[in-house]
């Protein structure tokens, strides 16, 4: 498989993927440009041989051409970071991009507008009535496939060799991140940095594993996270299920847990998987009290009480002072950990804590040798929020793409390259 780092873009084109699609506010000012940072390494190593990227991304999800979501809010910002002016090419399909393309020289780069404004990124119809028929509904996915075969070998058309920088979208089998890799032979596409450490940091988690494994899984709902547990199943030794998805097993193991997060069609599930742990021997840890309010507010009443004892009218936003402990004597003891989701709304200051404890266990179990990956939205939010993202082994720019590798699913976007 090639790599990026030994490929020499001396006076080639890259058409590089990236994931530049960065929070804006509404004077377009970016909020957090870790994504834009994130890339800066693989377009460095480009430019630095005197090769030429042409930068291709998206930005939100756009049903078509809309202002709001055009790169060019983000150019100037590129631009600064890199230390080179970027040229902007408005439509990232039309003539003025393969002109620009064209003309580029060593050392100069592109940015292409949102590719999402065209529907052949993604490759689903838009615009289909409601009403329509499984006939017409047919159509327009064949005719949509039909021209994103062109769409993406336009793309192809720019460039010499193909970088794959974008781990955000590898879950998606979309034009730039996918099928466009089909277009370049195997000496001429690769990984850029940033998706090499991902894969490398995924990898380790699955197959390179230093035990005792720990994941810690929170969040709201166990119906977002069911397969990603399923799969640990097989592959920990302690297993946190926290956040809004304790209540789920406590109300399942017929504690009272008042107005708490529930869904109450997974009690099931809960025994289930509760029984299926044990089958496994791995050792599920679960609440054992909570922060308790009298209304879903940073502003509401608290207090403590076990897990199972709840009061009507009251509801669990975090972890109590018990669970922590239990929680950080299984993490501290850990060479392996993954974490995904906070403990309670850590959005809310006061619901915060639980959280906060479970990161600095596991910085703590870092500095005593094991390899922390944490991943997915909130808890990557958790880690920044609380100043300990460079206390922890990696922490993943990947959200969905992250939680579908941990299900033990083929990413389209790590495939296209590895073959
Ligand atoms: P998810 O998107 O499934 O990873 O869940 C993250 C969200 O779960 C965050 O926005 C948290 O505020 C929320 N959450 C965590 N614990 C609770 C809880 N006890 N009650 C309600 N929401 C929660």
């Amino acid at each position: 498989m090639q790599t990026i780092e030994k490929y020499n873009f001396a006076g080639k084109k890259a058409f590089v993927r990236v994931d530049f699609n960065v929070p804006l506010d509404e004077k377009f000012n970016i909020t957090d440009d870790t994504r834009i940072r994130a890339a800066l390494p693989t377009l460095k190593k480009i430019i630095a041989d005197g090769g030429s990227p042409i930068i291709g991304s998206h930005l939100g999800r756009p049903k078509g051409v809309t202002d709001t979501y055009s790169l060019k809010h983000i150019l100037g910002h590129i631009s600064g970071l890199l230390g080179v002016e970027v040229q902007f090419a408005n439509d990232c399909a039309g003539e003025e991009a393969a002109l620009k393309s064209a003309a580029l020289q060593p050392g100069e780069v592109l940015l292409l507008e949102n590719l999402r404004f065209y529907a052949e990124e993604e490759g689903k119809p838009r615009g289909l009535a409601e009403n329509a028929t499984d006939e017409e509904k047919y159509r327009a996915k064949k005719d949509i496939k039909a021209s994103q075969k062109a769409f993406t070998q336009k793309l192809a058309s720019y460039a010499d060799c193909y970088v794959n920088d974008a781990f955000g979208t590898a879950h998606r089998a979309h034009a730039s991140t996918a099928l466009i890799a089909g277009y370049f032979g195997e000496e001429d596409k690769m990984f850029g940095y940033l998706m090499e450490k991902e894969v490398l940091a995924v990898e380790k988690i699955l197959t390179d594993i230093n035990r005792p494994f720990t994941a810690i899984m929170g969040g709201s709902k166990v119906s977002s996270k069911i397969d990603i547990i399923q799969n640990l199943l097989d592959k920990v030794d302690n297993l946190i299920i926290t956040g809004g998805m304790t209540y789920t097993f406590t109300k399942a193991l017929g504690g009272k847990i008042g107005h708490s997060i529930c869904e109450d069609d997974k009690l099931d599930l809960a025994i289930e998987l509760i029984q299926k742990a044990k089958e496994k021997g791995v050792n599920l840890v679960l609440a054992v009290d909570a922060k308790i309010a009298d209304s879903f507010s940073n502003d509401a009443k608290t207090g403590f009480c076990s897990v199972n004892e709840i009061p009507d009218n009251w509801e669990g936003l975090d972890i109590g002072p018990e669970t922590e402990k239990l929680y950080a004597e299984v993490i501290k003891k850990s060479k392996t950990i993954l974490w995904n989701g906070p403990t309670g709304v850590f959005e809310f200051e006061n619901f915060t804590h639980g959280s906060r404890s479970v990161g600095e266990a596991v910085v703590e179990a870092t500095k005593n040798g094991a390899f922390s990956l944490v991943g997915g939205g909130d808890s990557v939010a958790c880690v920044n929020k609380f100043g300990l993202a460079d206390g922890v082994s990696y922490v993943s720019t990947g959200g969905g793409a992250l939680l579908e590798a941990i299900e033990g699913k083929t990413l389209p976007g790590v495939a296209a390259i590895r073959g």
